[in-house]
């Protein structure tokens, strides 16, 4: 079975999509092992992050993770990193797929919803730093 980070973000916890978009989730057969509300702040968004740092849309992507609170969700199935990918929809607005979670809950490429692991590599990383080392 393989393991994966989903976090909501803040646009989607404010708009009252917590609940939806974890019945989207589990409707496919994803196991919840992990689940927990929490805030992000500039530090822990710069370690989760670390990739992007630099870019044009860094400073607007961490004011945005700062902006409300975030729901994580430790996911297990299989074929779970990419299955999630395909459930979420792409980063790119125009190519978001009808029903993708993206689709349905992004207000923009930004506010777009939706986090999910894209690699086993990322996963161990990004639940490790959520679950295991912040302690909100
Ligand atoms: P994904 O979340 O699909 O893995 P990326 O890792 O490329 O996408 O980007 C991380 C997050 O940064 C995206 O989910 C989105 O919130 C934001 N983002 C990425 N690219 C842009 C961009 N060109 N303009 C604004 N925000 C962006
Ligand atoms: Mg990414």
């Amino acid at each position: 079975m393989q393991q994966t980070l989903l976090l909501i973000k803040p646009n989607a916890v404010r708009g009252g999509h917590i609940g939806d978009i974890i019945s989207i989730i589990e409707r496919d057969g994803f196991k919840v092992k992990k689940m927990k509300l929490l805030r992000f702040d500039e530090n822990l968004a710069a370690e989760f992050y670390r990739e992007h740092i630099g870019k044009s849309f860094y400073d607007k992507l961490v004011a945005f993770m700062c902006s409300g609170d975030s729901v994580a969700l430790h996911l297990e199935k299989e074929d779970a990193i990419a299955r999630l990918r395909e459930l979420m929809g792409d980063v790119e607005p125009e190519k978001r797929k009808p029903g993708t979670i993206r689709a349905l809950y992004g207000e923009d490429k930004t506010e777009n919803g939706v986090h999910g692991s894209d690699s086993v590599e990322s996963a161990v990383r990004e639940l490790n730093i959520i679950f295991n080392r912040t302690r909100i």
